[in-house]
């Protein structure tokens, strides 16, 4: 039998207390349908964070444990299933979120699959990209374009696409005005892609080095909003676009929205405060369809978005995830097996 280096979650657990194990694991066989990739790069994720520590354990998330986290992967296939078409040993691919769909419910049906019921979840319902192989489904592996970096760029396949997605329902134009609250791994991107519609993008960080960032990738201004947001003018954007991970990021959100404005939220809080007659459309949003994820590769194979990314070694995954909880990491963490 043979076997892999991966970071496996046995018990959800803060990142402080290593809950990621670096261990042999059995090599995952590509079934009929899938693909075996030896991964080159996987990213870091805010939401693997969450899974790790335990926050989503009443989500369901993860689905099973022991677990291999990470979602966000690019590699080269190893090896093909039976009755896989149209993708050979040694190509160059990706693999999103998304990891499966049941291709027949009423939103695989519209073009919205991401909100399948069924779907599975790469890292979350079956295991990910901390490690040196993955198996991933053919029909959603992404074949990569020229002119990406395989290392620096499989955050394009998390980020990437959920940045694409965010920004898609944010209704800009040229001439309004976007507020990108937080400059992480997702929020980076969401600048480069507002400033694709034209719009002018008020980056939001407490972090002086995230507003320095945000600045290099386009953003027209930057704005420290202080603590808890304080700092902040009421209605002022004409959309905003939140993946900070906090409630009072929420909160700021819903006051910066100009009446009649639409409020994009990438992370889970509560909506205080209401105001119904200002007419503020609010708006969830989660990763990406395939067809957003083929859009998002062209979009960087063009140079048009561009990941900010620094390399780790994966056996450092724990004191990574430790660095992104304290707003230590600028742009995106990839880890390397
Ligand atoms: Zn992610
Ligand atoms: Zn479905």
């Amino acid at each position: 039998m043979r076997h892999l280096k991966a970071m496996v979650l046995h018990k959800p657990d803060l990142v402080e207390n290593n809950p990621l194990v670096y261990e042999d694991v059995e090599t995952p066989f590509p079934s009929r349908g899938d693909v075996l990739i030896r991964v080159i790069s996987c990213g870091v994720c805010h939401s693997n964070l969450h899974m790790i520590e335990g926050d989503w354990v009443r989500y369901g998330v993860p689905a099973k444990l022991p677990i291999i986290p990470g979602h966000e992967i690019i590699g080269t296939v190893e090896e093909v299933g039976e009755g896989v078409e149209g993708i050979g040993k040694g190509e160059l691919v990706g693999l999103q979120p998304l990891y499966d769909t049941c291709g027949h419910c009423e939103y695989c049906l519209t073009g919205r699959e991401n909100l399948c019921p069924y779907k599975q979840i790469t890292g979350e319902t079956v295991d990910g990209g901390y490690a040196e192989y993955v198996v991933g489904k053919a029909a959603h592996v992404y074949r990569i374009p020229g002119g990406i970096d395989p290392e620096t760029s499989s955050p394009l396949f998390c980020p990437g696409v959920t940045a694409y997605g965010a920004v898609k329902k944010a209704d800009l134009s040229p001439g309004k005005t976007a507020y990108v609250l937080g400059v992480g791994g997702v929020g980076h991107v969401v600048i480069q892609m507002a400033k694709l519609y034209g719009a002018r993008v008020v980056a939001v960080s407490t972090s002086r080095e995230h507003q320095e960032l945000a600045l290099r990738l386009g953003a027209d201004e930057v704005l420290d909003p202080g603590r808890d947001y304080s700092r902040v003018q009421p209605k002022v954007a004409d959309s905003v676009i939140v993946f900070a991970p906090s409630q009072a990021a929420v909160n700021a959100s819903l006051m910066m929205a100009k009446p009649g404005g639409t409020v994009v939220l990438g992370v889970r809080g509560d909506l205080l405060d209401y105001s119904f007659p200002d007419e503020v459309t609010v708006r969830g949003t989660a990763i990406g369809t395939r067809q957003d994820m083929l859009e998002v590769l062209k979009l960087a194979s063009q140079g048009k978005i561009r990941i900010e990314a620094t390399k780790f070694p994966l056996s450092q995954a724990n004191d990574v995830l430790g660095k992104l909880k304290h707003g230590e990491i600028s742009g995106r963490a990839v880890l390397l097996p």
